[in-house]
């Protein structure tokens, strides 16, 4: 039962007086918090345990929660039950528990400091867009502040409370069909893979294709684009991609922070023109979480172009639900938040690589070939090359790429190792399109191979020649 402690103040315990919601979740009295100019910050909340706030210029008032506060006073004596008020007031309380931008009751609320609230998902997506507030224009903060901040405690328990029911109903809905997407993918001159981190420019030009493409997921918490390689032709198999952060320039281009997580397969897809750069490509896509790919085949097992589209039309077919989230039925254009991205399998996403022997040893050697390029050169190295590797070399990649995976993440290490080598990109074409992680390691152990014919090692350690590729 929703009891009216819900709207006291976390300091005070009093009903709350001019509400206002500090970035670590909590709402308060305007008169608890005590700001002082360029003085260190103390939350007056008891129980907040976060190492720093944001402010903006000033406090703002929490919108949602001082709305709901006048509609619960105006209505009855404050010390009666909230339940019942609810009950009778519900559509007035339920358009304010709704997020201003989704229009669906608040799924993981968060309030900027301007006072408004959304769904976590949707403040990403405004920022990733517009900057700014939708409701009240202001700035709003940092994409990864957005991203960690504490939901607004008040809002989310009275949210649970209130639709509880239709929020179980949501997530049934989409667990009983999230096997296969329909989204608009973004088309990339660049091959991504999972793991990869790298920075999109956004021309203004291109700013409506790039919002088209962003997908809201709430398996991977985050603003998601499912990216594709398009050189000759179009790549089968793309990765979906998250945002890190995202840089309003006032030049009007967008620089967007990406990270590479999953691979995909594209099932089916509109007529993609290559010369038609405003062409969405619209698809149906099957996502391939890592662990679930089979380990016991050795040897290259790539996946053709034919054999996707004749698996497409295969798995199409088998079930009605799936054919009903074919490519036909979502309009270009639409911001897809109905196709919310979740893995195939959702409940064994998160376990990790278990490497038999085999892969273990295989990737050992890679470690290995890695940490000699990483070793000091030895004296007598050819000019043309001492820059090249070294501990300095070992220091910025990692920077670049994040740390070397350990050797219990054979498959991360593959993807890693794709991008500190200097290799072609139909080498990482086919690393994307092979799927069991044993011919991945022995994809990569086949560079290294060539690279040390290419390269002589000298005292087991540093190339000292290199010829081009
Ligand atoms: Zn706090
Ligand atoms: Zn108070
Ligand atoms: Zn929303
Ligand atoms: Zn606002």
């Amino acid at each position: 039962m929703v009891k009216f402690v819900y709207l006291s103040c976390y300091v005070c315990k009093d009903p709350l007086v001019d509400p206002v919601a500090l970035s670590c979740g909590y709402t308060v009295c305007r008169d608890c918090v005590d700001i002082i100019p360029q003085k260190v910050f103390h939350c007056p909340v008891p129980d907040c345990n976060q190492p720093s706030h944001l402010f903006g210029r000033s406090l703002h008032p929490d919108t949602t929660v001082f709305a709901i506060s006048r509609l619960i006073t105006n209505t009855a004596h404050p010390s009666s039950e909230l339940s019942s008020h609810l009950t009778q007031k519900s559509s007035a309380l339920s358009t304010i528990m709704e997020c201003m931008h989704c229009h669906d009751p608040f799924s993981d609320p968060i309030t900027t400091h301007c006072g408004h609230t959304f769904c976590r998902l949707c403040a990403l997506f405004l920022k990733a867009t517009k900057n700014h507030c939708s409701a009240c224009k202001l700035p709003l903060p940092r994409y990864t502040s957005l991203v960690n901040q504490p939901s607004n405690r008040m809002i989310s328990q009275l949210s649970k409370k209130l639709f509880q029911d239709t929020q179980r109903r949501t997530s049934r809905d989409l667990g009983s069909s999230n096997r296969h997407k329909s989204v608009v993918l973004y088309v990339s001159q660049a091959i991504i893979l999972p793991h990869q981190r790298f920075r999109l420019p956004v021309m203004p030009e291109d700013r409506s294709r790039f919002q088209t493409c962003l997908l809201k997921s709430s398996r991977y918490d985050n603003v998601c684009i499912g990216m594709v390689y398009c050189g000759t032709k179009l790549s089968l198999m793309g990765t979906l991609v998250k945002i890190l952060a995202v840089e309003h320039r006032s030049d009007g281009i967008l620089l967007v922070d990406l990270a590479g997580l999953d691979r995909f397969q594209v099932l089916d897809h509109s007529p993609y023109i290559k010369e038609d750069t405003d062409t969405s490509l619209l698809a149906t896509i099957n996502i391939l979480p890592e662990i679930h790919l089979s380990e016991d085949c050795v040897g290259f097992q790539t996946i053709t172009d034919t054999e996707l589209s004749s698996q497409s039309s295969l798995t199409e077919d088998e079930t009605n639900e799936e054919s009903s989230l074919s490519v036909d039925v979502v309009e270009i254009g639409r911001p897809l938040w109905a196709a919310d991205i979740m893995p195939q399998q959702d409940d064994t996403f998160n376990s990790i690589d278990l490497p038999d022997d085999e892969t273990e040893s295989m990737t050992i050697t890679i470690r290995d070939f890695i940490h000699r390029l990483a070793s000091p050169p030895v004296t007598g190295c050819k000019a043309s090359t001492e820059g090249l590797f070294g501990p300095t070399w070992f220091t910025n990649i990692q920077i670049l790429h994040g740390d070397m995976p350990p050797l219990s993440r054979s498959a991360a290490l593959c993807w890693w190792v794709s991008f500190v080598l200097p290799i072609l990109n139909k080498d990482k074409l086919r690393l994307l399109k092979t799927l069991p992680l044993k011919s991945r390691l022995a994809l990569v152990l086949s560079w290294i191979d060539r690279l040390e014919q290419q390269w002589t090692f000298r005292s087991d350690s540093l190339p000292v020649s290199t010829k081009a590729m």
